[in-house]
């Protein structure tokens, strides 16, 4: 007779692997189904010649990210301080010139006032704004057609705020604010607390000391032969009883229930059937924003010996800035209004086009990296993003079916949180499960 597994989990990143492993825990037979031949899907770790980690993928948290230190502590792993700490200035590279210091040196105290009050004015308004429901709040039409470039405008912005904006964004690899829902920013800073305008020390300031990627690895070795790799699914049939998934290679598994931790992006690729067809559109709907990280590795942090703590911001460059990943390590991303440039460089010239931008920021030095790594997230099938990317209008258009489950077909990932991130796939993967376990 076919076996019938209690749960079925497509896709082995942190969503998926969260919840197989309270799935197993609770005493549940589960399998995990992953596409590559590795587990961890956008968290990857590479060790340089010399013995040091290096994230290719994700890296940092917040304090309020709990699911996600919840579950380091589990792993017997550490969670220490991440770049915000590090002493010296920011460094921005402007059109115009390079300026040293923090909070946009370059700006007139007028400006910095205005910056200031809007900054306020946006934290007071993501307030009134549910994070698990932005959809309940009385404006939230034209808050989501609203870009969040359009707003600044509207309310005050003058031509540098909107540019130490676009170039804060930048950094973090985001698409430009008149592409962004400002119902999607809002709902963001929400979850956060109601702080303002994106904040490196609310978002980013903690990291896994013994490196992001191994909190992925941990679990799949906790999961071990449970994991089957190499195994991309093509199809899922959902039935109230009993479900099927189907491998390429023509296997067919039976489950009670599927988790699918699957990106956006490649779900679309997955023929599903058993689900409502407004479930199906709103999953398809759901946008990434792709990204190219790259990561070069000096023997120390030298920019530290000219005030510089290795935070950067780059108006007008492919790389969207810089952040400290470890010591003598720095991380950048491409970001997606740069990659047709990155694309259409020829591969062989693109780490001379970085370094170069680098040592614009940090001096010669910065053009001797002992060893580098490109990480292009935007290619590749399994992936095909970053993290979501709410245009104007898509929130609203998705609606409450975002993150939300049609049991047994349980929809887990970063992709189906508030703003991606590493958080976004523990806590989905974890409350799916406990839902499974007392279903
Ligand atoms: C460059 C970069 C930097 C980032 N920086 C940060 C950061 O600093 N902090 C932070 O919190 N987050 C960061 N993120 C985001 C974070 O890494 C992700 O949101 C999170 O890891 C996603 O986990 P997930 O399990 O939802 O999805 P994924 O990790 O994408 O896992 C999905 C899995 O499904 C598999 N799969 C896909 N298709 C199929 C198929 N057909 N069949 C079977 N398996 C399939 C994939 O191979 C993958 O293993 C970053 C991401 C990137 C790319």
């Amino acid at each position: 007779m076919t076996r019938t597994y209690d749960a079925i989990v497509a896709g082995a990143g942190l969503a998926g692997l969260s919840a197989a492993r309270d799935l197993m825990t609770a005493g549940l037979d589960v399998v995990v189904l992953e596409a590559r031949a590795r587990a961890g899907g956008r968290v990857e770790q590479a060790t340089t010649h010399d013995g040091r980690l290096v994230q290719l993928g994700g890296e940092v948290i917040g304090d309020f990210h709990t699911y996600y230190r919840e579950l380091v502590a589990e792993l017997g792993l550490t969670i220490g301080p991440s770049f915000p700490d590090l002493p010296g200035q920011s460094t921005w590279l402007m059109q115009d010139g390079r300026w040293l210091g923090e909070d946009m040196p370059w700006m007139s105290a007028h400006e910095h006032a205005v910056y200031e009050r809007l900054d306020r004015e946006f934290a007071t308004l993501a307030r009134t704004v549910d994070p698990e429901d932005p959809w309940s709040h009385p404006n939230a039409l034209a808050l989501d057609q609203m870009s969040f470039g359009e707003w600044l405008r509207r309310e005050g912005a003058s031509p540098q705020v909107i540019r130490a904006l676009e170039v804060r964004s930048f950094a973090l690899g985001d698409a430009a604010i008149n592409r962004r829902s400002l119902l999607a920013e809002l709902r963001q800073d929400s979850k956060a607390g109601g702080h303002g305008f994106y904040d490196y020390d609310v978002w980013e300031n903690l990291k896994v000391l013994e490196g992001s990627a191994t909190v992925a690895l941990r679990m799949a070795e906790q999961l071990d032969y449970r994991i089957r790799y190499s195994t991309p699914i093509e199809e899922i049939a959902i039935n109230a009883h009993v479900s099927s998934v189907r491998s390429v290679n023509g296997e067919v598994l039976l489950g009670r229930h599927v988790v699918c931790a699957i990106p956006a992006g490649p779900l679309r690729d997955i023929r599903i059937s058993g689900v409502s067809k407004e479930r199906l559109a709103a999953l398809h709907r759901l946008q990434h924003s792709p990204t190219v990280k790259y990561v070069p590795v000096y023997p120390t942090s030298f920019w530290e010996e000219n005030g510089q703590n290795g935070t950067g911001y780059f108006e007008s460059t492919l790389l969207g800035g810089t952040w400290v990943q470890a010591d003598g390590i720095f991380s950048a991303l491409v970001p997606v209004d740069r990659l047709g440039a990155f694309q259409a460089l020829p591969s062989h010239r693109r780490s001379e086009v970085f370094r170069a931008e680098l040592v614009s920021a940090y001096g010669p030095e910065a053009g001797e990296p002992e060893s580098e790594y490109i990480r292009n997230w935007a290619g590749g099938p399994w992936t095909q993003g970053y993290s979501q990317s709410w245009r104007p209008g898509e929130l609203t258009s998705i609606g409450p079916l975002h993150g939300s489950h049609e049991p047994p077909f349980w929809i887990v990932g970063s992709d189906q949180w508030v703003s991606g991130y590493m958080e976004g796939a523990v806590c989905t993967g974890r409350q799916a499960a406990a839902a499974i376990v007392n279903y």
